[in-house]
């Protein structure tokens, strides 16, 4: 089954993390397909690239995020398929696999540009995708374990009105879901009762990380508190 890695991986008694339709539906033909980008501050920042395929999520974990500059070719480790419904999830992971903070940073909808299954095969995925930051054609490759992992694909955009010398992740870092949030405001807002039931793990590796993750968070959100403080006085 295609979610079993992902449920594996994940204790859904202690993680708000979604577990998915037991049996996932594809969509019909030319129906639109759904993706995202969630950024994800766990052990180390990255954004995870989610492609809605056979009625499941094909992922990507892209260490620096999407660059819309042609000239980039981003790191993109293939991971486990995720469940269509953790889309649009965004909140805290409070331990176990992947704890930290997530935050939708994109979505919308892709088209192919290729056969899908056999180009996943080969390892060269073109697509378009239609979101808020990210638009027009972009390429998925596989290393084939050149200079990198098994798993390990490069993902690159295409020249085109989309492309350019612009550093997006660092020009639109917020949230999509909640409008303009943070991660410290993902963190102070949205799930107070898993975070009253599940406090963070505070001892042992994932206690040190959430630490940091948390303190984090924290100096990624001075210049918005700043602002709020400014606007106060
Ligand atoms: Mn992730």
């Amino acid at each position: 089954m295609a979610l079993d890695d992902y449920r594996k991986k994940r204790d859904f008694t202690k993680s708000p993390e979604p577990a998915g339709d037991a049996s996932p539906k594809r969509k019909k033909a030319g129906a639109p397909l759904f993706f995202c980008v969630q950024k994800h501050l766990a052990s180390h920042l990255h954004y995870d690239l989610r492609l809605e395929w056979n009625g499941v999520l094909l992922s990507w974990a892209v260490p620096k995020g999407p660059s819309i500059d042609s000239r980039d070719k981003r790191l993109a480790m293939h991971v486990e398929d995720h469940p269509i419904e953790y889309g649009t999830f965004e909140g805290v992971i409070p331990e176990g696999y992947g704890a930290g903070i997530v935050m939708l940073w994109d979505v919308g909808t892709w088209e192919p540009e290729v056969d899908v299954d056999a180009a996943f095969r080969k390892g060269d995925l073109k697509f378009r995708l239609n979101g808020y930051k990210l638009k027009g054609s972009w390429v998925l490759v596989k290393t084939h374990g050149f200079g990198g992992a098994p798993n390990s694909w490069l993902l690159i955009k295409h020249k085109d009105d989309w492309s350019g010398p612009l550093d997006i992740a660092e020009f639109a870092p917020l949230s999509v879901k909640t409008p303009n949030a943070d991660f410290a405001e993902i963190l102070q807002g949205k799930t107070p009762d898993l975070w009253l039931n599940n406090p963070p793990a505070k001892t042992g590796d994932t206690g040190e990380v959430f630490k940091k993750i948390i303190e984090r968070a924290l100096t990624m959100t001075a210049p918005t508190k700043a602002r709020k403080a400014a606007k106060k006085r």
